[in-house]
């Protein structure tokens, strides 16, 4: 079907709001700014004395023993399959609900991503499928905390236990999140997190690996500036020395003061941020309760999720219109939404390299016609929220079959 400007113009009793409702903006506050300024003033701007200071902070907020900081999180869950010891020819386990970065990793080592489709009611990795798909040459499994909402980390922690594999969680959306009461960033072997522009907490671009073994870390932070034995700041401050070895050839993933000082002034802002989306997420929750074309998204006992998304699914049986209709109708409303994830197994890279098709994933197959992301974060006002909530019921309404 066809949009028209006014779509709805005869029924409708909402004024379009003046200004377009972007489906995301980063919360920068003075704090940020002069941080930021701080830094530029102090002459260190590259890996220095703030990264140390936004590791320890974070190290401690999770609960893990360590943290390293890098420049994103692809660096992160590469540098994290790399210390665990993925080589060429080994599997990892990979959810095709997912954005790139989680398959890309591994292939970077040349190993195989092996992809597993998602439970329908949160979109997180099917701990069932994972079981069937571990093999011989599985090496480690990649969950991803969809959304923010935990995996079910318990079965799958004793399931890569009793098959020897690493856990590595890619938890760019879950900061903070809670599973069983512990933080995300203290379960599984290595963790890593997204401080990317649209992420819960921003250093523009970022990301952190948090572990409890003190190998993995020291490993990671080598691989991290180009295999060195130590770091730029210990070379250059007055309690360095000139010297240094190549240890490994690594990479050149380290972060900077600069998105460090953000870092830390984003951090202590984490809980507050957090309290303001789960707020936002229970408006939503209630707003959609009375209407069955909106399927909510569903939230385990005894995790809390970090709402870095709020993502419904349309039942597209009740509706005349498809996603990508209702989506354009949200847009005429000036509402920006996005879709996570385009599933790694409908890409042609993933098609054409390991032969996926498309029926392989069912659930993320029929997921990805259906879901959408509607806006969630702490600068968008109640108001805003509300005026999502009365637009979705009045597309709903009308187009309902
Ligand atoms: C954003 C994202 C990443 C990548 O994070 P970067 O910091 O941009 O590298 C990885 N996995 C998921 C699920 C993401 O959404």
């Amino acid at each position: 079907m066809s949009v028209t400007s006014h779509p709805m113009r005869s029924r409708s009793v909402l004024e379009v709001r003046s200004h377009f409702l972007p489906y995301h903006l980063p919360s920068i506050e003075q704090e940020e700014i002069d941080a930021v300024v701080d830094t530029l003033r102090s002459g260190w701007l590259t890996t220095g004395a703030k990264v140390k200071q936004f590791e320890e902070a974070f190290r401690a907020k999770v609960g893990a023993r360590h943290a390293v900081a890098l420049n994103s999180c692809t660096a992160a869950l590469h540098l994290a399959l790399e210390a665990v010891g993925v080589r060429e020819g080994d599997e990892v386990i990979v959810p095709t609900m997912t954005f790139a970065a989680t398959g890309e990793v591994v292939a970077y080592l040349k190993a195989k991503p092996v992809l597993v489709d998602c439970r329908p009611d949160n979109l997180t990795i099917d701990v069932d499928q994972v079981e069937r798909s571990l093999s011989p040459k599985t090496k480690a499994i990649l969950p991803v905390h969809f959304a923010g909402h935990p995996c079910d980390m318990v079965p799958l922690l004793e399931l890569a236990r009793s098959r020897n594999v690493y856990v590595i969680e890619d938890a760019a959306h879950a900061l903070p999140a809670w599973y069983q009461g512990v933080m995300v960033g203290a379960i599984g072997d290595i963790t890593c997190f997204s401080f990317y522009a649209t992420k819960t907490i921003t250093t523009g671009e970022g990301g952190m690996a948090t572990t409890q073994h003190g190998e993995w870390a020291e490993r990671m932070r080598v691989m991290s500036l180009h295999g060195m034995s130590r770091h730029a700041w210990n070379r250059y401050s007055a309690e360095g020395s000139w010297s240094y070895e190549i240890l490994q050839s690594g990479y050149k993933y380290n972060l900077t003061d600069l998105a460090a000082a953000l870092g830390i002034e984003q951090l202590k802002k984490c809980e507050r941020f957090w309290k303001i989306r789960e707020r936002y997420a229970a408006l939503y929750h209630e707003g959609f309760e009375d209407l069955p074309e909106i399927i909510r998204p569903a939230v385990a006992d005894n995790v809390q999720p970090a709402w870095h998304l709020y993502v419904v699914q349309l039942d597209l049986h009740r509706l005349r219109i498809g996603r990508n209709e209702f989506i354009d109708l949200l847009k005429k409303y000036n509402i920006g939404t996005s879709v996570h994830f385009i599933p790694l197994h409908l890409h042609p890279y993933y098609r054409r390299t390991y032969g996926y098709r498309p029926a392989d994933f069912p659930n993320a197959r029929a997921c990805f016609d259906r879901i959408l992301s509607l806006p969630l974060y702490p600068k968008m006002s109640e108001a805003d929220v509300y005026y999502v909530i009365d637009v979705v019921r009045e597309v709903v309404q009308h187009y309902r079959r």
